[in-house]
């Protein structure tokens, strides 16, 4: 692109439009470049476990008269088909967060039960792994958005926190009133993230060591879920991390008023 923004500079005798033209060119051929790369990385990713039922299915077939091997290679194709299920949803999730269509349903969402909900959707994996989520901070806080696009990002977060986490350790969940703004912090002393690789984390289906992500099973597609959210609700997110101490992954809102007040000062003026 750069390139030819030089030589069209060059070629056009200071013609102003010919530059526009090339620039809107440039900008249909990154949109049609990120669909293709977006395309291409989601079949590849969904090679994987396809590839795996086809030779578990056959697996089985050959081990038919042996009971314990059937029942293993089908609890494996359960596996893998639970995995291809959540792809497909992130997929879809991650697709409707990027189209230009608005979001489901915006309403005044309580900041309390957005983190409310989404430690709830993760204390199975904490129990499992052995890690306690802690809840702290200021309450009764209000931003306008869906709540349940939202809790799915927070709940994201949360997950990476507790995937990446010793057993034994604590995720904490702050909640901070700022001038303007809500700040959601999840904060982990787990394996942190290179400094290198800090801004890669949130491009679509970036893992940071392949061997550490397939570990926990990882697709790399829920960073960009949340970046994509919370910027579809006016917020941004942001990262703190150092190798070996741990993470913070910190989620910024617009705060609106608490709806409540809302009504009653409507009351009071009208
Ligand atoms: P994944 O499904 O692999 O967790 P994500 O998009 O959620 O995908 O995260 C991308 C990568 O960022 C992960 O594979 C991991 O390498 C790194 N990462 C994310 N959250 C954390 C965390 N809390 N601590 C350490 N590494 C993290």
């Amino acid at each position: 692109t750069e390139t030819r923004l030089v030589s069209a500079r060059a070629i056009s005798l200071g013609g102003r439009l010919a530059l526009l033209t090339v620039r809107d060119i440039s900008e249909a051929e990154r949109v049609e470049r990120m669909r293709h790369d977006f395309v291409s990385n989601t079949s590849h990713e969904l090679k994987t476990p396809v590839g795996a039922v086809t030779l578990l299915a056959e697996a089985i077939e050959s081990a038919a008269d042996d009971p314990a091997q059937v029942r293993h290679f089908a609890s494996r194709i359960q596996a893998e088909a639970l995995r291809l299920g959540n792809l497909t949803s992130r997929i879809m999730n991650l697709s409707r967060l990027q189209s230009t269509d608005s979001l489901a349903e915006t309403r005044a969402v309580s900041i309390d039960e957005v983190v409310a909900a989404a430690i709830d959707m993760q204390s199975v994996a904490a129990e499992s792994q052995g890690v306690e989520v802690v809840r702290g901070g200021d309450r009764g806080l209000y931003v306008r958005g869906d709540v349940q696009v939202l809790s799915d990002a927070i709940a994201n977060l949360i997950a990476n926190a507790i995937a990446y986490s010793p057993a034994g350790s604590r995720v904490g969940v702050g909640v901070k009133q700022m001038a303007d703004a809500v700040e959601i912090s999840v904060a982990d002393r787990g394996i942190g993230i290179d400094e290198s690789e800090q801004n890669r984390i949130f491009e679509r289906f970036y893992r940071a060591d392949q061997a550490r992500s397939r570990r926990t099973g990882g697709t790399g597609l829920g960073l960009s879920i949340v970046k994509h959210a919370v910027q579809r609700h006016g917020g941004d997110v942001r990262l703190w991390s150092r190798p070996g101490r741990g993470s913070t992954f910190t989620v910024t809102l617009p705060l609106i008023p608490a709806p409540d007040a809302d009504e009653r000062s409507h009351k009071k003026s009208g």
